[in-house]
């Protein structure tokens, strides 16, 4: 079977290509493969509305049935592609079937990494699918010890829902702050003492020698000088790209799908969301997003390409976060050394607005509770980065 465009990847980058295709008026075949039995959902409820149990799972749906209909595409659910031959332009499955493409999108997103040897044992689990999210709201309810391992913005998220609970939760990380490699260690502080005021526990700089099991369940989490009582544990460690499928490929894997400026990995192949690495003129380096919104613009870059328009990817990065009852909202980055700057503090509404600086260049800017305020002083980085791109031009000329 042949189609026009092939997508793999049935979420939201993987369905922001077919919405864009058809709402540019492509009127060719398009199929969407994923090898999740669910139609296409969205990830960021899954560590807090469906986790905490406010939202049923079925909200968490990226459109209505309706929607998908009307988008005249073939949806293959439950199917896993397993190889890709570029040179004839084909993809095999795991039902044994092999299709024909015209254009192809990678958007396999990503697959969390896991402890070694903690498979199997009852109450330890990590939080990436749907059914992931169901099953640790089930083990949530009536927990009473729950240690989260890592304490990055995924494990944050999964502390702030698991005290809902009634829990008592531990967070063991290795570094010395929270979410240290995307807000630096300032507003991890910040962070930190968000979650302490909430009864959460540190154990920073700390590395996990062991998951004890009795009888087959969790019974504590060994990290050198104790073991951390625990009826459940949530492996919170970072994730890999799913590109295990494309390693006889001959496409480059580094990290993710290495792509050019316009997201093509080869000829007549693209990548989006989680799983694309493509190179970033303003950055003149390859980089990797993990975050909402590159899914769906990325998505929509790839389709306009596949259209025929030449468009770079040059976005400023964005991530959001709730945990408790604070909206962390971050535009561009936070690199390692950063100063950070208060733009704006107003403490008795628990908000404010910072600014990052790096070599003189504003970095990127984060708000507490202050969606308009980060909004606007998103213009601080588009600035700063004119002025660097300027003053390289004055330079070589
Ligand atoms: C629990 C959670 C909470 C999050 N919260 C936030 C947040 O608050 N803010 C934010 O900015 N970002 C958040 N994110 C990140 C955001 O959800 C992701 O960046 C986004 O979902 C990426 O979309 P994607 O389509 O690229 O990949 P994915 O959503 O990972 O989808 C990829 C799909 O491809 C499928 N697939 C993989 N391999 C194959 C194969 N070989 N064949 C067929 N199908 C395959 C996968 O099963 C999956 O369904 C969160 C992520 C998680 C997991």
């Amino acid at each position: 079977m042949r189609s026009d465009v092939l997508i793999v990847g049935a979420a939201a980058a993987g369905l922001t290509v077919a919405e864009t295709l058809r709402r540019k008026g492509f009127a060719g075949s398009i199929r969407m493969v994923g090898d999740e039995p669910h139609p296409p959902y969205d990830r960021p409820p899954l560590s807090k509305q469906v986790l905490a149990g406010e939202w049923e799972p079925a909200r968490a749906a990226l459109r209505s049935s309706d929607i998908i209909d009307a988008l005249d595409m073939r949806l293959d659910l439950g199917v896993k592609a397993t190889a890709l031959n570029e040179i004839d332009h084909t993809v095999a499955f795991d039902d044994g079937t092999v299709s024909e493409y015209g254009s192809l999108v990678i958007a396999t997103g990503l697959r969390p990494r896991q402890l070694p040897d903690w498979e199997g044992i009852h109450g330890v689990q990590s939080l990436h699918s749907l059914s992931d999210s169901l099953r640790l709201r089930e083990q949530l309810t009536g927990a009473r010890d729950v240690v989260i391992v890592g304490a990055g913005v995924l494990g944050c998220e999964m502390a702030a829902t698991a005290r809902k609970f009634g829990a008592k939760v531990t967070i063991v990380d290795p570094l010395p702050s929270p979410m240290l490699r995307v807000v630096g260690e300032a507003l991890g502080a910040r962070i930190r003492a968000l979650h302490e005021s909430h009864g959460v526990d540190f154990r920073l700089e700390t590395m996990v020698r062991d998951i004890i099991a009795d009888g087959g369940r969790v019974a504590g989490v060994d990290v050198g000088d104790e073991v951390i009582p625990a009826d459940t544990v949530v492996v919170s460690i970072g994730s890999s790209p799913a590109t295990g499928w494309l390693e006889s490929s001959g496409l480059e894997l580094a990290d993710g799908v290495v792509c050019d400026a316009h997201c093509r990995a080869a000829e007549d192949v693209y990548a989006a969301g989680d799983v694309a690495r493509w190179y970033d003129k303003h950055r003149d380096a390859h980089v990797r997003f993990e975050n909402r919104t590159n899914a769906s613009e990325q998505g929509m870059l790839v389709a306009r390409n596949i259209l025929g328009e030449e468009l770079e990817y040059t976005p400023i990065a964005y991530f959001w976060t709730d945990q408790y009852d604070v909206k962390i909202q971050v535009y561009g980055t936070v690199p390692d050394g950063a100063t950070v700057e208060t733009i704006d503090d107003e403490p008795e509404r628990n908000r404010f607005l910072v600014r990052a600086l790096s070599d003189g260049r504003v970095t990127g800017v984060v708000g507490w509770n202050n969606p308009r305020g980060v909004r606007m002083a998103r213009q601080e980085i588009v600035d700063s980065e004119l002025a660097r791109q300027e003053s390289r031009e004055t330079r070589v000329r």
